[in-house]
């Protein structure tokens, strides 16, 4: 059996080998087209899940699928909104009917165990959607086997870890887009990509605590980000990076019964 997780970069044959012999969970990460700031590129939410993705396969015996680049719209107050050159969206009902295509591909392939990892916050209820009525879909041609996991990897921050990284306490996920979190993640997984000389100085952003259509572009800093990057590093990115490494192949372990190895 072949090492190889990474489904792009087997033939159709050496795939359909694993599906039918090993039963693989697949990952697939959902993630975006999104500024970043001046400091990360703009692949950020997809290239995350995946480097997370690719060491979670290799610790489950799973496959990881190529990473979903385009993600639902940035929202102003969790990624920077629409404004930004660059950042590059779908409607929700476009993400949902890739999503569920992609659904019932696999399940043609024979593949019973799915997982989508989210690298974007905005995601989340479309992938809840797509979920939903793609197993209906399927449960309709018979198909009445198929899990499917959806997973927000920051999601498995412990608060020893958030106690560790942030000791003036944490703020939330949305006004972490492209701080600490992220940036400390993209220096131990991609450190070529991140250019911390361009990371901005500005204050923390200050929203109000609901949202106005159209927004206020004045509103949202003009580096895209919300809070400061400043004390990223490659050895707080490990931190993450172990920690939801580990406790996201505990889930897949758990919930898919694949022999850990
Ligand atoms: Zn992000």
């Amino acid at each position: 059996m072949t090492n190889e997780v990474l489904m792009g970069h087997l033939s159709w044959t050496a795939y359909d080998r694993r599906v039918k012999e090993d039963n693989p969970a697949v990952l697939i990460p959902v993630g975006s087209l999104e500024q970043h700031g001046p400091h990360l590129p703009l692949s950020t939410d997809a290239l995350i899940p995946a480097a997370i993705s690719a060491e979670v396969a290799r610790r489950t015996r799973s496959l990881v699928a190529p990473a979903i680049a385009y993600g639902y719209k940035s929202l102003p107050r969790s990624g920077g909104g629409q404004h930004f050159p660059g950042t590059t969206s779908l409607d929700g009902a476009t993400l949902i009917a890739e999503l569920e295509d992609i659904v019932r591909e696999f399940a043609r392939h024979g593949v019973r165990k799915l997982a989508f990892v989210v690298g974007h916050l905005e995601n989340q209820y479309f992938v809840t959607e797509a979920c939903d009525l793609a197993l209906r879909a399927l449960k309709g041609h018979g198909v009445h086997d198929m899990r499917i996991m959806q997973i927000e990897y920051w999601n498995f921050t412990s608060p020893e870890v958030a106690k560790q990284v942030w000791p003036g306490g944490f703020d939330s996920w949305a006004l972490e887009h492209a701080g600490i979190m992220e940036t400390s993640v993209m220096l131990h997984f991609h450190p070529e990509l991140v250019d911390m000389t361009q990371v901005p100085e500005h204050p923390p952003a200050r929203f109000a605590t609901y949202e106005m259509w159209p927004y206020d572009t004045n509103r949202v800093p003009w580096s895209g980000i919300h809070n400061t990057a400043k004390g990223a590093t490659a050895e707080k990115g490990r931190l993450f990076a172990d920690e939801y490494i580990e406790k996201l192949s505990e889930a897949i372990v758990e919930e898919f019964g694949t022999p850990k190895c």
